[in-house]
């Protein structure tokens, strides 16, 4: 008995010692345990004292040992598990937001609290899906849900589950939002850079070529416009103002055309200085933009105090071929922006058949090039120079065709801008000038005392050292420089004074005559003769037309003759059609005249013929 006594007050102290020491949750455990135990010492002593009352001890005492082991092995963990849960859900870092099945928040843990102002008690599903501006909600997906708050835009990954019971009638529902603002931001931020020019902001070329294809296929009753832009010298103005300043340049660029911006227009930089526009054709979106962009540029030029010629072209194509790929259609824009590239006269310039057909023409010239020199397919016409006082020939000048196969005779003025601007002129040149040199040899044995005169293309003086080629053709066809004249533009002239002085200086010296063409076609031809010693001036009488006529006009050509004599240089009227033309020349002092009035451009054959039947004379 008293073994069993000793033992109790042991448990109890143990008990009570663990009430005191342990947490709350156990303090419960062990409190009711306690209770329990009293409850049993209690019974036990009124049992004793009081004999007469019916001996229950058996059942208490197997009721209490029930309920303490229920409260020592299986209330606690239950109870344990619970609180556990909630307290992990209260603090993680996703929002948890539980409702029964009438709607009634039944929990909503610390994150959802403090991201919603949303808080368990007194609140409804429906307020919840108020929060999320949502009343659609369809059962086990997941998405991504926005939501606008003091802190900006977050977003969230939702998931929203259903519970049922194992009948499969509803009890519940809960939410779990998940914060993937930052992770979301990053996706975006790199979505942006992927389709967005990282320096101007606009679309990239590939992100323009396919929202354009949209726009263009969303609105198929819409007749539509492709521009690409271009800035003529930009990467020589990035060289002279630099990089910044050409950068700074993009981005106004880029926000000029922004400024435009409207439904159905796209826009993007497809490279360099060179921006694409898609717009409905009806809009005019390229003119504005076009005149836009020339005023900045004006502006930045006065700012900048540059003299550097810069301005914006547009080429256009008008969409007739709606399902061909965006590219082609800013290839075809670009096809007609580099047919004036450089072009102050044609700041826009729109693609068309004819342009398609030429610029085809063109490769295929530019292909055939290297096989039509080794075949010998160009032949060097002469067209003679005739002093119209005297009837004598006093020079002929050398003109290039093309006899082609199947295409027939080609004109220069198809082949020798394109080569000018593809940068292969000084091959064919080089061609011209031996042909030419053989020409005067051939000549001088025949008895022919005629200069022939060449052309030197603007492009021949970088290509390599001229002189040094000329020196070696004349040498080696033993004729003297004298033969051979040489034709120079002004506009080369101008170009690039320093290094043409100085190559016309080592031609003057070696006795060549330097001839200057198209004289008064361009802008300073005054300026030039006072910095460039010349021997002789060619007027192109097309050039002068819009002076026949104008006494004033005739002023000026008779003082650019006299002007012309004073300084020794004689001058040659070339394009001379008529007997008219002749004599007014003839009444301002200019004699030499080269034209279809005289003759055409003639093989070979025809000018010996020719030179038989004229006298041959000096030019004066
Ligand atoms: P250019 O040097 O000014 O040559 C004169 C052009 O005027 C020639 O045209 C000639 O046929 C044309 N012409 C002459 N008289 C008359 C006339 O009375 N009326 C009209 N309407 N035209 C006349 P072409 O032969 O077609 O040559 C055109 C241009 O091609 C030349 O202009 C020259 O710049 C260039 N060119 C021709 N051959 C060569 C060459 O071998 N090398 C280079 N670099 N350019 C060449
Ligand atoms: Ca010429
Ligand atoms: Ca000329």
């Amino acid at each position: 008995m008293a073994f069993c006594y000793i033992f109790l007050i042991v448990a109890l102290a143990q008990i009570i010692y663990r009430i005191i020491k342990t947490p709350r949750l156990y303090k419960e455990q062990y409190s009711v345990i306690l209770v329990i135990l009293l409850g049993c010492v209690i019974g036990n002593g009124i049992f004793l004292i009081q004999n007469d009352v019916l001996d229950l001890s058996v059942i208490v005492y197997g009721f209490a040992g029930v309920l303490i082991y229920y409260f020592a092995v299986d209330f606690l963990p239950h109870k344990l598990k619970l609180d556990m849960g909630t307290m992990i859900l209260t603090k993680m870092n996703s929002a948890f937001i539980f409702f029964d099945m009438d709607g009634n928040c039944i929990f909503a843990n610390n994150m959802a609290s403090s991201l919603f102002k949303y808080h368990s008690k007194g609140n409804s599903l429906k307020n919840f899906l108020k929060i999320i501006g949502d009343d659609n909600l369809s059962a086990d997906n997941q998405r991504i849900l926005e939501i606008k708050g003091e802190k900006g835009t977050m977003y969230f990954l939702m998931g929203y589950q259903r519970f049922n019971d194992n009948r499969q009638r509803y009890l519940g529902c809960f939410f779990r939002l998940d914060d993937v603002t930052e992770e979301t931001k990053e996706q975006e931020r790199q979505m942006y850079l992927a389709t967005h020019d990282s320096l101007t902001g606009v679309y990239n070329e590939d992100t323009f070529y396919r929202e354009a294809r949209i726009a263009i296929d969303n609105n198929p009753q819409t007749p539509y416009s492709l521009a690409t832009t271009n800035i003529y010298q930009f990467k020589l103005m990035n060289d002279i103002l630099g990089k910044e300043v050409g950068d700074q340049l993009l981005k106004d660029i880029a926000m000029i055309i922004d400024s435009f911006n409207g439904p159905g227009i796209i826009y993007g930089r497809l490279e360099s200085d060179k921006f694409a526009i898609c717009s409905p054709s009806n809009l005019k979106l390229v003119e504005l933009i076009q005149n836009k962009i020339d005023e900045h540029l004006a502006e930045l030029r006065k700012n900048k105090n540059i003299s550097l010629v810069i301005f914006n072209q547009c080429g256009v194509y008008e969409i007739q071929e709606r399902n061909i790929s965006i590219s082609t259609m800013c290839d075809r824009a670009t096809m007609a922006l580099y047919a004036t590239k450089g072009d102050v006269e044609h700041k826009i310039n729109y693609y068309t058949t004819e342009l398609f057909n030429r610029m085809v023409l063109e490769n295929e010239l530019l292909a055939e090039m290297p096989k039509a020199l080794k075949e010998k397919q160009f032949v060097i016409y002469f067209q003679p120079q005739v002093d119209s006082r005297t009837g004598k020939i006093v020079g002929a000048e050398a003109l290039v065709r093309w006899k082609h196969p199947q295409k027939g005779m080609i004109p220069p003025g198809v082949f020798i801008p394109l080569l000018e601007r593809t940068g292969n002129i000084y091959e064919l040149d080089c061609y011209v000038w031996a042909a030419a040199c053989q020409a005067a040899k051939k000549l001088h044995d025949l008895g022919y005392d005629v200069p022939l005169s060449v052309n030197i293309s603007p492009r021949d003086i970088y290509s390599a050292d001229i002189c040094q080629v000329i020196f070696g053709l004349v040498d080696k066809h033993k004729i003297e420089p004298r033969n051979l004249n040489l034709e120079v533009t002004e506009s080369a002239v101008i170009k690039d004074l320093t290094r043409m002085n100085n190559i016309i200086s080592r031609f003057r010296e070696k006795g060549f005559h330097i001839e200057m063409d198209d004289f008064g076609s361009g802008y300073s031809s005054l300026n030039t003769l006072k910095d460039i010693q010349v021997d002789v001036l060619k007027l192109d009488m097309r050039f002068l037309d819009s002076i026949k006529g104008s006494e004033r006009g005739e002023k000026i050509l008779a003082a650019i003759i006299a002007l012309a004599k004073s300084i020794e240089a004689p001058t040659i009227a070339e394009g001379v059609e008529d007997k008219e033309t002749v004599d007014f020349l003839a009444r301002l002092g200019c004699h030499n005249l080269q034209g279809y009035f005289y003759s055409k451009p003639i093989p070979y054959d025809d000018l010996l013929k020719m030179l038989d039947s004229y006298e041959i004379g000096a030019l004066e």
